[in-house]
């Protein structure tokens, strides 16, 4: 019988001192139902271990995040009940550290500079002719076909000096045998589903700093959930496959890589998933209708 998650829970308890996890919302909109659940998630899982909470604002996406959502996520996250722990980490305050891991993996010859557009992209993959692969399956786009990674360093000095903007790539098959120097097996351990053995091949040369920041995704999470001290990470069922990723940049990083639990993602009464354009399920408007945190977390289905 698989175990509950509470004796989950003990069994990662007993491997580590305090449980550390967090919630991490990027204040591009408000927050919606979807959020809610995932902070009451959030906020139990460290209760029920007497652990700690800590907040991060993921706010990379300097175009789309904007302080007053920042002000609005913050509020609400307290009307639901959270309390999270000070000062609450916020990543575009953190641009060095994101900067410092790109420079040790630039030094194990890790990444390289792609000058492709999404269109060469899309057009490199038809003329090879392989129908986009949708392994990705944190909708990221398709798996890059390596056009960059085969570039002369010259030719890639000269479109550098030439000022054509770049992204920086992780050599996937390269970082896959660097880390399995370091780390026997890239395994993780999902509380409610016991070990995984990751396998971020299928994600190809993912993007590790974007051509309009200096970072993505993916390292940054990584990067902050390391310096954070998080040992649990709990995030939404649409996120499970990115850890294959994250698992890769803790080894090659010599980071510890912390257990996981994924909740459910909540729908619609048409099956859509909540999203930050639907207002009228936003916390600030339900707030606003008149609605308790009892309404909330009855809408939520919260047990
Ligand atoms: N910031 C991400 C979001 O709001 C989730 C963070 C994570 O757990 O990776 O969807």
């Amino acid at each position: 019988m698989r175990p509950s998650p509470k004796q989950n829970i003990n069994r990662a308890m007993s491997k580590k001192s305090v449980i550390v996890t967090r919630f991490a919302p990027s204040p591009t909109g408000h927050l919606h139902l979807g959020h809610a659940y995932s902070a009451l998630f959030a906020q139990r899982s460290a209760q029920e271990s007497g652990g700690r909470l800590l907040l991060r604002i993921e706010d990379i996406d300097q175009t789309r995040c904007l302080p007053a959502y920042e002000a609005a996520v913050l509020n609400d996250l307290a009307w639901l009940g959270l309390t999270w722990e000070k000062p609450v980490r916020r990543q575009s305050d953190h641009m060095a550290d994101y900067q410092a891991a790109l420079i040790k993996l630039d030094e194990m010859g890790l990444i390289y500079p792609c000058f492709c557009s999404r269109k060469e992209i899309h057009a490199e993959i038809m003329r090879i002719n392989e129908a986009p692969h949708d392994a990705t399956a944190d909708k990221r786009g398709p798996v890059y076909p390596g056009t960059c990674r085969r570039l002369y360093q010259d030719d890639r000095n000269m479109r550098i000096a030439a000022g054509d903007p770049y992204a920086l790539r992780l050599n996937m098959q390269k970082a896959i045998y660097l880390a399995e120097q370091k780390r026997k097996h890239l395994t993780w351990v999902d509380l409610d589903r016991g070990g995984q053995r990751a396998t971020p091949e299928v994600f190809g040369d993912v993007v590790l700093a974007r051509k309009d920041e200096p970072t993505s995704y993916h390292l940054s999470v990584t990067v902050d959930d390391a310096v954070q001290g998080i040992n649990l990470i709990t995030r939404g069922e649409d996120l499970r496959d990115v850890t294959h990723v994250h698992c890769l940049l803790q080894a090659l990083l010599d980071f510890d890589t912390p257990d996981y639990r994924f909740h459910r993602l909540l729908t619609d009464s048409e099956g859509k998933r909540f999203a930050k354009r639907d207002k009228s399920l936003t916390l600030q408007t339900l707030r606003g209708e008149g609605k308790t945190l009892a309404d909330v977390k009855a809408l939520v289905k919260w047990a």
